[in-house]
């Protein structure tokens, strides 16, 4: 077989790629300049200070050597915060990275990773890359998850977003009982937005044998630039993730000043998570004002239902805001998703929105 040379065609690349992988789409990385990116959740506030701290103070072994092999003092600090030993927390680059090892650690391929119909982009990407089948199932009419639907697939891995991205919206914890309950395999509880609301389970995952609860530095924590996320659940399901994650996933400067600020900066991330909520709500109270549409939300972010979003988006992109727009989601129609920050930025994007909407038409089919 003659190997791929650099001057291989995309459709040459295409036939050498695995069948399961042609349709998936690379994750969107264009990041063109703009006045207020609202459009990946993270915290606007700004960066724990205890990092950045921390960060000035990189010496130069941390960077001529490999960090730990198992990110003890990271993992210490993280067990720490959630309320678990550390032998019940795996850590790796994102929460992305923990997802995807739990999935290849807990599923052959040509099983099925079942999950509610939207949710986080990545999950059916996960479930292709490695093989899987992705399984999306509707939210009940309530706009809880659907126990019943989950369960009817007979998936290997269930998957739960709670609260929910795009949607905003929390799992009832009885529903989240009966899957873990019946479930026949594992069930990933994502709680990437955990620290928006009071609820969460990431404290109580080890009292199971097939809980894993992700969590990430990414969001409320201001840390996304690290790249540092977390599952905490039984010892015995942490050390089969942490057999397929591999080792020296987190960067060692980046360890060191997470592990930091999560022993001194928890009190400042949750004022400004609680900053966020406040700013949620009366940003949505502005925009049902002026006759939009908001989906009740427990994170930073807010889904806004209209149609055109794609345009709408890209209106408000000219005027110096990114949002996020989601083209046809199942059972809500085209939206954009709204990042919550300081108040100024919000008035910046309300303008954006107000002036995108004259310009383009909004009117959803059927709402
Ligand atoms: N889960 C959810 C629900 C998310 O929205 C994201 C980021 N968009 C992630 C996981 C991954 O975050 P990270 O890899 O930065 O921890």
């Amino acid at each position: 077989m003659t190997p791929p040379t650099p001057s291989s065609s995309p459709s040459e690349s295409l036939r050498l790629g695995r069948a399961t992988i042609r349709d998936v789409v690379p994750y969107p990385t264009e990041r063109l300049p703009c006045t207020a990116d609202l459009s990946d959740n993270t915290n606007l506030f700004g960066a724990p200070p205890a990092a950045l701290r921390e960060l000035t103070t990189a010496g130069r072994d941390e960077i001529t050597r490999y960090p730990g092999l198992h990110a003890r003092s990271l993992r210490e600090a993280l067990a720490g915060y959630a309320g678990v030993r550390s032998d019940q927390v795996v850590s790796g680059c994102g929460s992305d990275d923990v997802i995807d090892s739990a999935v290849r650690a807990f599923a052959e391929p040509g099983e099925r990773l079942a999950y509610s119909d939207p949710t986080f982009s990545m999950i059916p990407v996960f479930a292709k890359v490695n093989g899987l089948v992705p399984t999306p199932v509707r939210f009940a009419a309530s706009g809880d998850i659907d126990p019943e639907a989950l369960l009817a697939t007979d998936a290997r891995i269930i998957y739960i977003c709670s609260p929910n991205n795009p949607t905003g919206s929390l799992a009832a914890r009885r529903s989240v009982d009966r899957v873990i309950e019946r479930a026949p395999g594992i069930v990933i509880i994502d709680e990437a937005y955990g620290e928006f609301t009071d609820s969460g389970r990431v404290g109580e995952a080890p009292e199971h044998d097939r809980v894993l609860v992700t969590r990430t530095l990414s969001k409320a924590f201001g840390m996304a630039g690290f790249r540092i996320g977390y599952g905490t659940g039984a010892a015995s399901l942490v050390h089969e993730i942490e057999k397929v994650r591999g080792p020296y996933k987190e960067n060692a400067p980046a360890e060191r000043a997470a592990a930091c600020a999560l022993r001194e900066d928890v009190a400042w991330m949750r004022d400004l998570a609680a900053k966020a909520v406040q700013n949620r709500e009366r940003f949505a109270g502005a925009l049902r004002a002026h006759g939009l549409d908001v989906l009740p939300s427990a994170a930073n972010f807010l889904l806004v239902p209209i149609a055109n979003a794609a345009l709408v988006a890209q209106r408000m992109r000219e005027r110096g805001i990114a949002v996020r727009p989601y083209p046809g989601l199942p059972g809500i129609g085209d939206a954009l998703r709204i990042t919550i920050g300081p108040w100024a930025l919000m008035e910046l994007a309300l303008d954006a929105l107000l002036g995108a909407r004259a310009s383009v038409v909004t009117t959803q089919p059927g709402r």
